[in-house]
């Protein structure tokens, strides 16, 4: 349930209330902070952060825009959850303490399930029929770190493909990402991409931490990302985003074994096949040598490990490769 009208012109804050029944507190409501902006006709945007707990661009960007903004300026609708999966973020942690689930791994949701469940039964249910677009921003949470990018997938329509790359370019991070590869129906990008609709996504920074930088660049890139879908008027200045995809195979560089991550290249930096880009120190062996670690294929760094200590299957570093234009 919103306890706002999300038809009213203006600003509008309120809350998305989740019940939640625990040994604690039998007849808990969960309440989701919940804006929305409404100007003159135009297209619904649904934006979403804090769908993982430890991702904090989408957050701030989103808050920096309702707190910025005059409805007077905005075409159509913005409907805004900033925290989406709330206890998750005021833990600071990826995945929801209340169930341990995963939110962008249980949708379509359950109306009976979990509370994780519920709100993503709500969000396929209620918020995103709403939506001609849904922004869903995330970063590289505790464990990974990004080239700032924007991030689609390969849908069949070209006209929803072609407003979707155009708004995810327009955000003007340094990449912007087109997977091809299949992916899992338990996202909320398959729930989006199957109604026909928009859907772009973010990997923003990483580590559980802000910069300076990756806020700066989430809060502008947002607003342009906006216009681009038409909700400013203002000018789209052209973007020299770089567009990549990454391949279902031989992107992916896997930790052989728990240890300390060196790496030894930097976050867009082009590399190639066989290239050693870090060393892992075996914190635990006095008779083994630092191990290499090669890059798989040709291309630039898009990820790398975000924490100093792996384990044995972390990523360690994802290749993007760059999309013939
Ligand atoms: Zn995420």
């Amino acid at each position: 349930m919103i306890d706002i009208d999300l038809n009213a012109p203006g600003k509008s804050a309120g809350y998305l209330h989740l019940h939640n029944s625990t040994n604690e507190s039998a007849w808990q409501a969960i309440r989701l902070p919940v804006w929305c902006l409404n100007g003159t006709p135009g297209p619904t945007t649904l934006l979403l952060g804090g769908m993982h707990g430890d991702e904090y661009e989408g957050p701030v960007a989103i808050s920096n825009l309702y707190h910025a903004c005059d409805s007077a300026q905005i075409k159509g609708r913005i409907i805004a959850i900033p925290a989406m999966n709330l206890p998750a973020v005021m833990a600071g942690k990826r995945l929801s303490p209340v169930d341990g689930a995963n939110l962008n791994r249980v949708f379509p949701g359950d109306p009976r399930g979990s509370l994780t469940s519920r709100m993503a039964w709500m969000l396929t249910n209620e918020l995103i029929p709403l939506a001609d677009n849904v922004i869903d921003l995330h970063s590289g949470g505790r464990s990974l770190r990004f080239h700032p990018c924007t991030l689609l997938h390969q849908v069949d329509d070209p006209r929803v493909m072609h407003r979707a790359l155009t708004a995810a370019i327009a955000f003007g991070a340094p990449m912007t990402v087109i997977l091809r590869e299949d992916h899992a129906d338990m996202m909320l990008d398959t729930v989006v991409e199957a109604a026909g609709k928009v859907m772009i996504s973010s990997e923003l920074g990483g580590s559980g931490v802000l910069t300076s930088e990756t806020a700066a660049l989430a809060t502008k890139g947002l607003r342009r990302c906006l216009a681009a879908l038409g909700h400013f008027e203002e000018e789209v200045a052209p973007s020299r985003s770089e567009v990549v995809t990454v391949a279902q195979t031989g992107a992916h560089v896997l930790a052989e074994e728990s240890a300390i991550f060196e790496p030894l290249v930097a976050l867009g930096q082009d590399v190639l096949q066989g290239q050693q880009i870090a060393r892992a120190h075996l914190a635990d062996r006095s008779d083994k040598r630092p191990q290499s670690v090669f890059a798989v294929s040709d291309g630039k760094v898009l990820c790398l490990a975000g924490q100093g200590m792996t384990h044995r299957g972390d990523v360690l570093c994802v290749i993007a490769t760059s999309v013939a234009s």
